[in-house]
């Protein structure tokens, strides 16, 4: 189909994932921890699969989502949101993936635009070229000092509004930067969403990693908002296990029920088991204190990879949430990874990434991944790296990092 050309044949994660393994470099690349889930959730699955007396536990479920997961996140998100969530504000989904591409379906057509802030995680434009509607993007002003306070201006936003504009994507905590929104930001992205009539799709697939005592706040919770608000997460990043692919949606129910006409013909619903066992882990860890304690286990990943690429001559941009770190490479010698005679035109930080691979044995992942061809010089300069990794993982690439010095 013709909304296709604009999508790109190879992605970052399709070029470096294989790239990573076939030069067995530490993967400090695509986002997705190296270690287990914690015991309490491989308990779960492993119960809600072998129960003897639970025969529907392998069968299609409830299309919303089962309410063995719907319930639990129906108390987490009325203390979030600060109001009650009826069953009929939420949706199961196939990880926020599903979620954007829903949103992207269920409310954007050809006359619509989204606007979102760069960089952007990739998905983004492609699930708005598959809408056949367009994008504009609010390029991040970044910090020369290289502090965690990349933002945006409220002419900056306001410049790129168009009569066609119908949601704001905002993502919080932003992967790339692993910046967290301030409050006064959030609450100038509600202004405008209130004073142009737009929806606000919230990513917050990262609300449960945010550092230093940072506030994760969900832009739903403010007056009024969510009527207008498409909140989603996930189970993946906060229990380690990205594959299992359990996200939700929290929205107003006639929007809930306009999504779903779109689920129900893509997915119809969500892996039965999975979301059974995600239920029972999130009522567990409301209580365990497992919220905490991944957040420390977090600081002391993030603190042990920053120190290896300070150590290796990287200066960093200290993420305030999410389990990336930005390293700006400019003080490494361009004439060991940039090719003169390369005629492809391909950024700089996406041959820095290609070489580190290949010779110094550690796959990070290339920033302009995440932003347009016009802003590349802007965001070239930096590299994002993983921590969502075993200690030993993170040791080793600081270990091999030093060649780089
Ligand atoms: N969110 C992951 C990352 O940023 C990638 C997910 C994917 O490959 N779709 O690394």
């Amino acid at each position: 189909a013709k909304r296709l050309v604009q999508i790109p044949k190879q992605t970052v994660w399709s070029e470096m994932t294989p790239l990573a393994a076939a030069h067995k470099a530490i993967n400090l690349g695509q986002g997705f921890p190296s270690f287990a889930p914690p015991e309490f959730v491989t308990n779960h699955i492993a119960a809600a699969v072998t129960d003897p007396n639970a025969p529907l536990n392998h069968q299609y479920c409830r299309a919303f989502g089962h309410l063995e997961l719907v319930e639990p996140l129906r108390k987490i998100y009325a203390e979030r949101l600060q109001r009650e969530i009826g069953q009929m504000e939420l949706l199961v989904t196939n990880g926020v993936t599903q979620g954007l591409n829903l949103a992207c379906q269920a409310f954007l057509g050809p006359e619509d635009e989204l606007l979102s802030f760069e960089p952007y995680f990739d998905l983004y434009t492609n699930d708005v070229y598959l809408s056949s509607s367009n994008i504009q993007l609010v390029p991040m002003q970044t910090d020369d000092k290289l502090a965690n306070n990349w933002s945006f201006t409220e002419e900056a936003l306001r410049a790129k509004i168009t009569p066609r504009t119908k949601a704001i994507l905002v993502n919080t905590p932003q992967n790339v930067p692993g910046k967290v929104f301030r409050r006064d930001e959030l609450e100038l992205i509600a202004k405008i969403a209130v004073e142009f009539d737009l929806l606000v799709f919230a990513d917050e697939v990262y609300m449960t990693l945010v550092y230093d005592g940072a506030e994760h706040i969900s832009i739903a919770s403010f007056p009024g908002m969510f009527d207008r608000t498409i909140t989603m997460s996930s189970a993946g990043k906060t229990f380690s296990c990205t594959g299992y692919k359990i996200g939700w949606m929290v929205a107003p129910e006639p929007l809930i029920i306009a999504l779903a006409k779109v689920s129900a013909n893509q997915t119809f619903c969500v892996a039965t088991p999975l979301q059974i066992a995600i239920g029972r882990s999130l009522a567990d860890a409301t209580t365990n204190g497992y919220f905490q304690k991944l957040i420390s286990i977090y600081e002391g990943k993030r603190e042990l990879l920053v120190t290896a690429l300070k150590d290796a001559g990287l200066p960093v941009v200290m993420p305030a949430g999410g389990y990336f770190a930005l390293a700006d490479i400019t003080g490494i010698d361009e004439s060991h990874y940039v090719d003169p005679n390369d005629t492809t035109d391909v950024a700089k930080d996406w041959q820095f990434c290609r070489w580190l691979t290949k010779e110094i044995g550690v796959n990070a992942i290339p920033v302009t991944a995440f932003c347009r061809k016009e802003t590349r010089p802007q965001f070239e300069k930096f590299v994002r790296f993983a921590f969502c990794k075993k200690d030993e993982d993170i040791q080793e690439a600081g270990k091999r990092l030093q060649k780089l010095k």
